[in-house]
């Protein structure tokens, strides 16, 4: 498995207080939140991207799309509402190249983002 950041996160070499856990998916709120609610839900497999992702792979968007259903709830943003961004690759903004959901929230969000 690589060694990228959330990688090490999975592995338990850099230690998080996880929100949300299950066999597939793990959830911790972002050291850099833009919103009061800003959680980060990522599958335990090292897959880059959504443009990354095989047939194969659909267990996982189930169950990042469980774990963000779970951690609204949790969180209590689930009726007040909330946005789910997956930023993929250089034009989607992404940072971090391992596959994950921005759950945010407890904010009114703009449209459209920038
Ligand atoms: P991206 O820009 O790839 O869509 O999102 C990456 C996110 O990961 C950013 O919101 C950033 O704040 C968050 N992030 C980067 N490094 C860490 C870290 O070490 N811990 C946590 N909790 N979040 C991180
Ligand atoms: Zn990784």
């Amino acid at each position: 498995m690589s060694e990228c950041i959330f990688c090490k996160m999975i592995n338990k070499t850099i230690p998080i207080t996880p929100i949300y856990e299950d066999e597939l998916v793990l959830a911790f709120h972002d050291i850099n939140p833009v919103a009061p609610v800003h959680v980060l839900i990522i599958p335990k497999k090292h897959i880059i991207s959504m443009s990354d992702m095989t047939d194969d792979d659909s267990q996982y968007l189930c169950a990042l799309a469980k774990a963000a259903r779970m951690i609204a709830k949790q969180l209590d943003i689930d009726q007040s509402g909330f946005r789910i961004v997956a930023n993929a690759n250089d034009d989607g903004g992404q940072t971090v190249h391992h596959l994950h959901w921005h759950v945010l929230g407890g904010r009114r969000m703009k449209w459209p983002p920038g």
